[in-house]
């Protein structure tokens, strides 16, 4: 089996099989929905942090299989992380996808599978989509907190 070959499943499975899908009905958490008109795909992300700790990350979405598959590999890549922590992490993501060298001690696990994306440009919006309204999300809590 070649790696791309491997890469592809991991895809096909968080697609089939998303983590943390699902939204819940809670204002605890902050909600940012974003779409990719090039190619369709809605996606909703919902987290939940407390005392700068990612408690809950949920997403929802239609769309394409690179987007609905990275939205469930943000899920849980960002799942229990601080928030700091969490915005490394989507910053070292957005590197990988550009096909620039990322850091693989901040960005680990599933998430590495989307660097192919890089040779396809009009795919990285799907790829990101999820982790820029994971992004948004945090940066509104943090603005939130400052302003009490
Ligand atoms: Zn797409």
């Amino acid at each position: 089996m070649n790696i791309e070959h491997l890469y592809r499943q991991v895809i096909m499975d968080h697609y089939k099989n998303p983590k943390n899908k699902g939204l819940v009905a809670d204002n605890s958490y902050m909600t940012v929905h974003l779409n990719n008109p090039s190619c369709g795909d809605e996606m909703t992300v919902q987290l939940k942090v407390v005392d700068h700790q990612i408690t809950d990350v949920r997403h929802q979405g239609t769309g394409c299989s690179i987007c609905c598959s990275s939205a469930s590999v943000m899920s849980v890549t960002l799942m229990n992380q601080s928030d700091e922590h969490a915005l490394s992490i989507i910053h070292e993501f957005f590197e990988l996808i550009k096909g620039y060298p990322f850091n693989t001690d901040v960005l680990k696990g599933d998430a590495i599978v989307y660097q192919g994306v890089a040779q396809f440009p009009a795919r990285i919006k799907c790829a990101t989509l999820g982790w820029k309204a994971a992004e948004q999300a945090l940066i509104k809590l943090k603005e939130d907190a400052r302003h009490g």
